[in-house]
């Protein structure tokens, strides 16, 4: 039998970094075992879900490089399979009809919560056999009420629920709606999912999902439930510790690369190794090798394979990321891949992030007047230095070609007819070509900065110094 997993999202939001982790280890499980991913798209709820957030989550997806093998499929376009179900089982007696009223019900509630017994429905239409009329009423599940259900997990030890336990659970709304539970144990039998990969969170509703596939005669998937995320403080991660939203770690600067490999090594470990690539991944990850306990999101660690990835990363997988963040300090449009693949080099050695990768090669795209740091500028553009920039400009601006060698040649001619050693020489210029006190060598500067762009920035170093 050939595996068939599923991501299942609903689109009430944006693609959470928890959900993500489910995507992801959907994914991977399913190349290692090489089987079928599918996207399901779970939008019943009408209210909270939006086309926005559906693009989002596909959007979340494909920047992680996590693209479904099928789908993605919406339960939105199966409302009639899902309520053609329930008419099998209202006929073969699985299910029926409930016409309390919420008066009823919440007399009943209020009843069990004074004996201190658990709220559920009491069974009232169980057997009053009702057909479906004119008066208002949902349709329930009929629970076996003796015995147990139960499910070796793949994650989890096996799980053991006492059938009294659930009771008879609504299938169809009085709006005629399919619930959750219905949709979802229908899709996942016509899709023909042999297995389930989700959060901790649904580990209640599987034994009710069982029971729906029992009835149906239909064969039930295997379950693996992963422990959820937790922030540093063991509270469920939640906004309150920063970034929740795939999308927002882009912003962030981080590789998708990095974020995957920092997710997967989230409760599963391969001998001593820390970093991984996406194909290692997909050879190494099974579920069936998660840890139990709740994973602690710690961004430091995150920033710490970041730092990696980036320094690993191919031209490819950081051109579009580095393009991205230059667009957004202000570089529009932003360099072309040409302009970047060159530099690339100097700057992936040193960044823990895109974003403070860009940060540091702003400098280099900024065609009006380059701001400088204040205190940089104050400290070294000083009337000591304006006779040797005025003459370094001069002399570089001579130089047939614009190669190293040359540069440098020109800088220590310089260096020796005004006397000065490097460093009372390299600071100046290197506020009057970046901005800032600090950048890659000096002469790796000029290079990347091209001649004319070099000369310009130079004299203009000048002219501040003469006006400051
Ligand atoms: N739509 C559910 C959620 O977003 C997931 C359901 C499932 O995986 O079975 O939490």
């Amino acid at each position: 039998m050939t595996l068939r997993t599923r991501f299942a999202p609903s689109p009430t939001g944006f693609l959470h970094i928890g959900g993500a982790r489910t995507a992801l280890f959907c994914h991977l499980h399913t190349r290692r075992h090489q089987g079928t991913f599918i996207l399901r798209i779970e939008d019943t709820d009408t209210e909270r879900s939006t086309q926005e957030a559906v693009q989002v989550i596909l959007e979340g997806l494909t920047w992680m490089g996590l693209p479904p093998d099928e789908g993605p499929h919406f339960q939105s376009h199966h409302t009639r399979r899902y309520l053609d179900v329930v008419q099998e089982m209202l006929a073969a007696g699985h299910a029926y009809v409930c016409t309390c009223s919420r008066e009823r019900l919440d007399a009943v509630r209020e009843r069990q919560r004074e004996t201190g017994d658990k709220p559920r429905y009491d069974g009232h239409c169980r057997n009053a056999n009702l057909s479906p009329g004119a008066e208002p009423h949902v349709i329930r599940f009929r629970t076996p009420q003796e015995g147990e259900i139960s499910w070796d997990d793949k994650i989890q030890e096996t799980i053991r629920f006492a059938n009294s336990e659930l009771d008879d659970l609504i299938l169809v709304r009085s709006d005629g709606s399919p619930t959750y539970n219905l949709a979802v144990a229908v899709d996942d039998h016509d899709m023909g999912i042999t297995l389930v990969i989700r959060g901790e969170d649904h580990i209640s509703n599987t034994p009710r999902q069982m029971h729906l596939f029992r009835a149906m005669g239909w064969e039930v998937p295997e379950y693996a439930h992963m422990p959820l995320l937790h922030g540093s403080d063991g509270a469920k991660l939640s906004k309150r510790h920063g970034a929740v939203s795939v999308l927002q770690y882009r912003e962030e600067g981080f590789l998708p690369s990095a974020i995957n490999n920092y997710l997967a090594r989230l409760g599963w470990s391969h001998g001593e190794q820390e970093i991984f690539t996406m194909a290692e991944l997909e050879q190494l990850f099974d579920v069936s090798q998660l840890g139990r306990s709740a994973a602690i999101f710690d961004r430091a660690k995150l920033l710490w394979i970041n730092g990696h990835h980036i320094r690993a990363a191919t031209p490819e997988q950081l051109l579009p990321e580095l393009a991205m963040q230059l667009a957004r300090l202000g570089i529009d449009p932003p360099p072309s891949t040409e302009e970047l693949a060159p530099i690339l080099p100097e700057f992936q050695a040193r960044a823990a992030t895109m974003v403070e990768m860009a940060q540091k090669c702003r400098f280099l795209f900024i065609d009006s007047v380059l701001p400088y740091e204040e205190k940089a500028a104050r400290k070294h553009l000083t009337p000591g230095v304006q006779a040797p920039l005025s003459a370094l400009a001069t002399a570089l601006d001579a130089l047939p070609e614009w190669l190293t060698p040359a540069i440098e040649g020109a800088f220590q001619a310089n260096l020796a007819a005004h006397n000065l050693t490097m460093g009372q020489l390299a600071q100046p210029v290197r506020v009057a070509l970046t901005g800032s006190g600090a950048s890659p060598g000096i002469f790796e500067t000029m290079v990347m900065l091209g001649k004319q762009k070099t000369v310009q920035r130079i004299q203009a170093g000048v002219v501040w110094l003469r006006g400051a």
